[in-house]
């Protein structure tokens, strides 16, 4: 009997394209993959050229208050705190927090009466309601800030 040898590969070689998304697939949420969900169901597929990436993770935790995402217009790019990929943390929250962040791309921004520019505006408001999970959502959110700040 002629033992087989199993041919392993110290260093497989990965597609290019898995290659380049080694860092994201470490991590728990695809948020490319819920950008493109969100962009398709809410938006029209509207939002293009767009990079949704994970923030650079802090060596504290903040003691007021915790941004979850922020987007950058000008460079088209959304980051999404580092401390929301943690398995206690639904999907369905981290939608939302993604679906704020792009609704920004396509309301307005206002001038307020006192000269101060408004990013969350009552329209702005309006469309956010409008997630599916907005109400659950934000609930999660009051119920377990504490748990990102220190
Ligand atoms: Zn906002």
């Amino acid at each position: 009997m002629t033992k087989k040898t199993k041919r392993k590969l110290a260093h497989p070689k990965l597609p290019m394209q898995r290659q380049l998304n080694l860092q994201d697939e470490r991590r728990r949420f695809d948020l490319c993959a819920i950008f493109d969900e969100l962009n398709a169901t809410h938006f029209g597929g509207r939002l293009r050229g767009y990079q949704v990436v994970w923030g650079r993770r802090r060596r504290t935790r903040p003691k007021e208050y915790f941004v979850f995402g922020t987007i950058q217009e000008e460079d088209r790019i959304i980051r999404i705190n580092p401390s929301l990929d943690q398995p206690f943390v639904p999907l369905w929250f981290i939608k939302y927090i993604l679906y704020h962040e792009m609704l920004h791309s396509v309301i307005p921004d206002e001038i307020g009466p006192s000269g101060r520019r408004r990013v969350h505006t009552d329209e702005f408001y309006r469309r956010e309601q409008q997630y599916p999970h907005y109400r659950r959502a934000r609930r999660w959110e009051e119920e377990n800030l504490a748990r990102f700040l220190r």
